[in-house]
């Protein structure tokens, strides 16, 4: 049975606001195991960054509270860790890449001398083994004449280049989980394709767990095992790429699959969109958070909020639709062909 690297349980973040405490992740459960990459998916503010930053403790001490749960990383709470701790795990063990690289990239400096920062930190190499390893990595993501190119900035680099950085300064340590939130995003299309299939490479060649962070489920397509769809700061539908892909249980997801163009579709089939918004975190009532937008609402989605049902061995979902509490004969109409 392959090892669970990463675990986490009913995970509650909270931010202090000035108009008082808004909970944005409530009560995530997932876990990842090593070499596999698990799909978190949403619209914005569905809480998956959050949830993310939460895994590497990058969310702001002053106002970020997590009431309940648990991070664990080879059976150690993250949470509970010294900062001492977590900076060693943090780019060693567990590395994250952002949407806009330079969030990770310091512009005064070369990228070379970047990349060897964490190798001498982490790695305790020496300054010319440093160097090697940062050249070895600048060629293993395909950044051309990487002798030269140690060192140059990043201003020098175009957008699909720094990302390439970004993803080799990353791995340079080996770490055994990377958090990938929304990596490609700002990249064009054909540049965004090259970038997944070198994290899928890399992948293949260092063994690196990924939580891949997307909106996007043409990315979720092309590179998950399990994904796990969040909706206003819950997971609530979660299982292998083709059990939500092809046998969807929640609403949401339905409607999510529904408003992704399709590969072979024809120029006239209709993209069909969610209607409505996601609800405001700061006033959620009781019941289902997704019933205002749900074409399936019955009377007690508005009042209780649904539990997890476990459809198929790891196939979970939280909808009243598949809870057996709920007489057949209220279920409106069935949702990915269970009904
Ligand atoms: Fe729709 Fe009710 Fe299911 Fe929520 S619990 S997704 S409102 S059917």
């Amino acid at each position: 049975m392959t090892e669970t690297i990463l675990n986490v349980e009913n995970l509650h973040v909270s931010f202090k606001t000035q108009t008082g405490e808004v909970t944005a992740v409530r009560g995530v459960d997932f876990s990842l195991k090593k070499g596999e990459t698990l799909a978190i998916v949403g619209e914005s503010g569905s809480g998956k960054s959050v949830t993310a930053k939460s895994i590497m403790r990058l969310l702001p001490k002053h106002n970020t509270v997590i009431p309940e749960g648990s991070i664990s990383y080879e059976g150690k709470n993250v949470l509970t860790m010294s900062d001492r701790e977590i900076q060693g795990i943090r780019g060693s063990n567990i590395s994250m890449v952002f949407q806009d690289p330079m969030t990770s990239l310091n512009p005064t400096m070369k990228i070379g001398k970047q990349i060897m920062e964490g190798l001498k930190k982490h790695q305790k190499l020496t300054k010319s083994e440093a160097r090697q390893r940062a050249l070895e990595m600048l060629e293993l993501v395909g950044i051309p004449n990487p002798e030269d190119r140690l060192d140059a900035y990043p201003h020098q680099f175009s957008g699909g280049m720094r990302q390439r950085v970004v993803i080799a300064m990353a791995l340079a340590c080996n770490p055994k989980v990377l958090i990938a939130d929304e990596p490609t995003t700002a990249l064009d299309v054909t540049i965004q394709a090259q970038i997944l299939d070198l994290m899928k490479d890399l992948q293949e060649k260092t063994g690196t767990a990924i939580v891949l962070i997307t909106h996007d489920l043409g990315v979720v397509a092309n590179m998950a095992d399990r994904v796990a769809v969040m909706y206003a700061g819950k997971i609530v539908e979660q299982g292998t790429l083709d059990e939500i892909f092809y046998s969807p249980q929640h609403p949401y997801t339905l409607g999510l699959l529904q408003s992704m163009p399709k590969l072979h579709a024809k120029r006239t089939d209709p993209l069909v969109p969610i209607p409505g918004t996601p609800p405001d975190l700061a006033t959620l009532g009781t019941g289902c958070a997704f019933a205002a937008r749900c074409p399936y609402t019955m009377k007690v989605c508005h009042h209780f909020d649904p539990v997890e049902t476990t459809v198929e061995s790891n196939h979970t979902v939280s909808c009243w639709l598949q809870d057996e509490r709920t007489p057949k004969e209220q279920r409106p109409v069935a949702v990915g062909g269970v009904r």
